[in-house]
């Protein structure tokens, strides 16, 4: 097992522009870990894996694969697996030979490879589909026939771009799971790559929030979702409200936030705020962590029901408080509840977050 290690990454198409399509990054892949590259659309997600992979060279900076520093190497050398959201497997070829195609490439003796067909077919769960054609399998089975043929050639590492991306919702869930559940198994090094902020947090140790080029934050799923580094990683990790609260007074990992209804908070921030008495606090506050306030209760928050969504597990409003929508997401809620209702909102203080804007 190796560690992937980026360090000051950069990537310019177009020399002649400013834009970086991938500015500045650096991140350390640990040894066996599943790290996933998470951002909207253009962010530089795929320019990064290319780079790891050797498909594309970065502009400045290196990569090392543990000692080796693989920049500037070429794909074939660095021995990483890929998988692709459009599977890229060959139609008019067996699975089984589908997944020898590495091993061939690479001169594996022809005993050794059906032995190592197998396995990888086992791995993935496809034990006695050798013989089937690709046509013949539905989608999610050609992403398991994918997977093993990155898998069998043993690779250090196991890149992934948007894998699940061409299945349906049901399927997605279900292949998620088993590519986590194989990636645990095998211990590989990976790297995926998704805009799908859900599935980056069901499958991640560590996630990269990027946007326009630039990793915005690192850390574990419960991280990024409870301790957003700023505005846009609270937005685009779940949902979230972002208050602006004029702050009352600041301390190290906390700061004290006055409510519209004057009413004073405590939340919690990050070490190194410089926030100060009679500043502004952009305060995250996820749906889950506002619910309603009982009729009798002095409530921090109040407004009128813009919008209500019934999802099953939860009941979703639209709160209009002076002008802001405040997005509440509540469990139970009152039986009767209906728009343009005025309501009061009571917010779980533990669970509110200052972030940089
Ligand atoms: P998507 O999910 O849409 O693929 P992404 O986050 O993976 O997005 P990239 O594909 O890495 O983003 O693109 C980052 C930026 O680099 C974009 O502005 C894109 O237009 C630009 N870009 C990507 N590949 C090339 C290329 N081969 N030549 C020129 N510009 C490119």
């Amino acid at each position: 097992m190796i560690d992937v290690r980026l360090a000051t990454v950069s990537k310019r198409f177009d020399t002649s522009s400013d834009a970086a399509a991938v500015d500045n990054v650096t991140i350390t892949i640990g040894a066996g870990e599943f790290f996933t590259l998470l951002g909207p659309s253009g962010c530089g997600k795929t320019t990064t894996l290319r780079m790891v992979a050797g498909f594309y060279f970065p502009t400045s900076g290196h990569i090392h694969f543990g000692d080796d520093d693989v920049t500037r190497w070429s794909p074939n050398k660095r021995d990483t697996g890929m998988v692709f959201q459009n599977y890229a497997l060959f139609p008019h070829m067996s699975v089984a030979q589908n997944v020898a195609y590495g091993l061939k490439v690479r001169r594996v003796p022809r005993a050794d490879r059906a032995r190592r067909v197998e396995e990888a077919l086992a791995q993935v769960h496809l034990t006695g589909y050798g013989d089937r054609r690709i046509d013949a399998l539905s989608g999610g089975q050609q992403q398991r026939v994918a997977l093993a043929r990155a898998l069998v050639i043993r690779p250090r590492t196991l890149l992934l771009d948007e894998p699940l991306s061409n299945l349906d919702a049901k399927l997605r869930e279900e292949t998620r799971t088993e590519i986590r559940r194989i990636q645990r198994e095998s211990g590989i090094t990976s790297l995926y790559v998704t805009h799908d902020q859900a599935e980056a947090m069901a499958m991640s140790d560590r996630i990269a929030v990027m946007q326009s080029g630039r990793v915005q934050q690192v850390g574990t799923p419960h991280e990024v979702y409870y301790t957003p580094a700023n505005a846009f990683v609270a937005r685009f990790i779940g949902r979230s409200n972002v208050l602006s609260l004029p702050v009352v007074s600041a301390r190290e990992t906390r700061v004290e936030v006055r409510l519209p209804g004057g009413a004073t908070l405590d939340v919690g921030a990050a070490v190194g705020h410089r926030l100060a008495e009679g500043d502004t606090a952009l305060v995250s506050a996820r749906p889950e962590h506002i619910t309603i306030a009982g009729p009798d209760e002095e409530s921090a928050l109040r407004g009128r029901i813009s919008h209500i969504e019934f999802t099953g597990m939860a009941t979703h409003l639209s709160v209009d408080v002076d002008g802001t929508d405040v997005m509440a997401a509540v469990i139970d809620a009152p039986v009767g509840i209906q728009l343009g209702d005025v309501v009061g909102l009571r917010l779980v203080p533990e669970r509110l977050w200052v972030v940089q804007p």
